[in-house]
């Protein structure tokens, strides 16, 4: 084993949120180590596969702070801890004009507040994945070169696989790099390592029985790693039940073209999501995050069924960008289509009279406004509840799309780990998926991957730097 200490900063993770910690350490003036575990110039994660919409809970990253307070809020129903709430309101926009500086460019991707700020170029409207010189990774990029001018390091090929502590401090970690395994000293070490929602273990233990069952929607390359070697180390991890994800045609799972789009949300909101036996299992009022979630959850993930009629169909399905009319049948993949519910129960192999009994019922709570009433209860506040009256009739088997788990390391609004009774671990902090207590919650809160990871990346980047002045001090 040799050793390494000449870095005032190792970064477990070269994602937006690693490079983002290490840019703005290196320009306060320190020399940061990036250690990321692929090997590629450009290492596939999230980061450089993304969407690339900066968006705070679903509106406009760059409204005032007071707003954006109020979105977040209303999103997580409480489950957010106020600090980060606030860390995140205030430092959203702030990002975004980091990120202008570091010579990213934004265009608008669309009409709704949301798409306001889009990475450039923007992606492709095509099925499949295309990343390749789309915005995530020329975000990377851009970020890379502009770590290696200031003096930052990042060492591919290096997966760390330990943290090293000495009397509660983090001292530095332990990587695997090559066939070496390298110790490598530090006073901080931030850990971006993007979450785990490709470990079947963790996911099995926290969210769903049945990983296997769920559609990778993601890069793989978040693996828990991060969060056990916290945990392993003493921090607290905090929502580790629920994923950002959307709900996808059945096949996506060994079909390419059908992830990350289209996506069928638009279409469960809109209609309803029943079992094996015909009956609805979940709300589907509460938007699609909160539906893969629920899907996850079954006993049997693969047993979902999603319903709707022409007037959903025609409406939500094909209004929704890459929505599933006309997608899934460009993406090669048809919904199942009949003139009465009986022939679609007949022809998708659900009970014939149960889905007509389970749509009757459904119907009957529209009409009397009685949403609420159902078992089990259908929100109304967020969708509209349309009744599935008007042939034709349309049927898609779905399953959960599982992008990055919202849960991990507990922070503090200074991106510091904190342990089971809150307090900081000296020298250990976190930023972007591998942390957790923003997003989640009994809806499934989803405040943005991207603004989560930038904001946490930064306030990481400026508290280590300020406790290398203090010390130097
Ligand atoms: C298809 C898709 C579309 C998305 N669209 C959007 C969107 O439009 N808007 C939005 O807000 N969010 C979106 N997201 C989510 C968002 O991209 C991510 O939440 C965000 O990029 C996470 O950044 P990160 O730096 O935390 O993690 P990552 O980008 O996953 O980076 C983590 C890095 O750590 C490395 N690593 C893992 N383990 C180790 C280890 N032990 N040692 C060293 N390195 C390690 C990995 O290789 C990886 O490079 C999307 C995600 C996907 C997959």
């Amino acid at each position: 084993m040799s050793n390494d200490a000449r870095h005032d900063l190792v970064v477990i993770g070269g994602g937006l949120a690693g490079l983002a910690a290490a840019c703005r350490a290196a320009e306060l003036g320190l020399r940061p180590l990036v250690l990321e575990a692929g090997e590629d110039d450009r290492y596939i994660c999230n980061s450089r596969i993304t969407g690339g919409i900066f968006h705070v809970a679903m509106h406009d990253i760059r409204v005032d702070t007071a707003e954006a307070r109020r979105h977040i809020e209303n999103a997580s129903c409480g489950f957010a801890r106020p600090e980060l709430v606030e860390a995140l309101a205030e430092n959203a926009g702030r990002s975004i004009d980091w990120l202008r500086r570091q010579g990213i460019r934004f265009i608008r991707g669309g009409p709704t507040p949301e798409l306001g700020t889009v990475l450039a170029p923007p992606r492709l409207q095509q099925f499949g994945m295309h990343w390749k010189g789309r915005g995530g990774d020329v975000l990377l990029r851009t970020l890379s070169d502009r770590l290696a001018e200031n003096d930052g390091t990042i060492m591919r090929g290096a997966r760390v696989r330990a943290l090293l502590m000495d009397s509660g401090r983090c001292i530095g970690v332990e990587a695997e790099i090559g066939e070496e395994v390298r110790r490598i000293e530090s006073a901080a070490i931030v850990v971006a390592d993007g979450g785990f929602q490709a470990d079947a273990e963790l996911v099995r233990q926290h969210i769903s029985p049945a990983p296997e069952k769920l559609c990778q929607r993601n890069a793989e390359t978040g693996r828990g790693d991060g969060i056990r070697m916290a945990a392993a180390a003493g921090a607290k991890l905090v929502g580790m039940d629920s994923f950002y994800g959307h709900v996808l045609h059945r096949d996506a799972r060994t079909n390419g073209r059908l992830w990350p789009h289209p996506m069928i949300d638009s279409m469960a909101v809109s209609g309803i999501v029943v079992d094996r036996e015909g009956r609805r299992v979940l709300d589907e009022g509460l938007g699609g995050v909160s539906v893969a979630n629920a899907i996850a959850r079954l006993a049997d993930p693969l047993s979902c069924t999603v319903i709707c009629d022409s007037v959903a169909w025609r409406g939500p399905a094909r209004d929704a960008i890459l929505g599933p009319n006309p997608n899934l049948a460009k993406a090669g993949c048809e919904a199942a289509v009949t003139n009465t519910l009986d022939e679609l129960a007949d022809k998708v192999g659900l009970p014939v009279g149960q889905l007509g009994e389970t749509v009757r019922l459904y119907n009957d709570a529209v009409a009397r406004g009685r949403l609420h009433a159902l078992d089990p209860p259908r929100t109304s506040d967020r969708f509209p509840s349309l009744a599935i009256a008007e042939a034709q009739y349309f049927a898609v088997p779905v399953c959960a799309g599982i992008t990055y788990t919202m849960g991990g390391i507990a922070i503090d609004a200074c991106a510091r780990a904190l342990d089971e009774n809150d307090r900081p671990i000296p020298g250990l902090f976190a930023a972007g998926a591998t942390t957790g207590g923003l997003e989640g919650g009994p809806n499934s809160a989803y405040t943005g991957g991207l603004s989560k990871a930038v904001v946490f990346g930064l306030l990481a980047g400026e508290a280590v730097a300020a406790q290398a002045a203090r010390q130097a001090a």
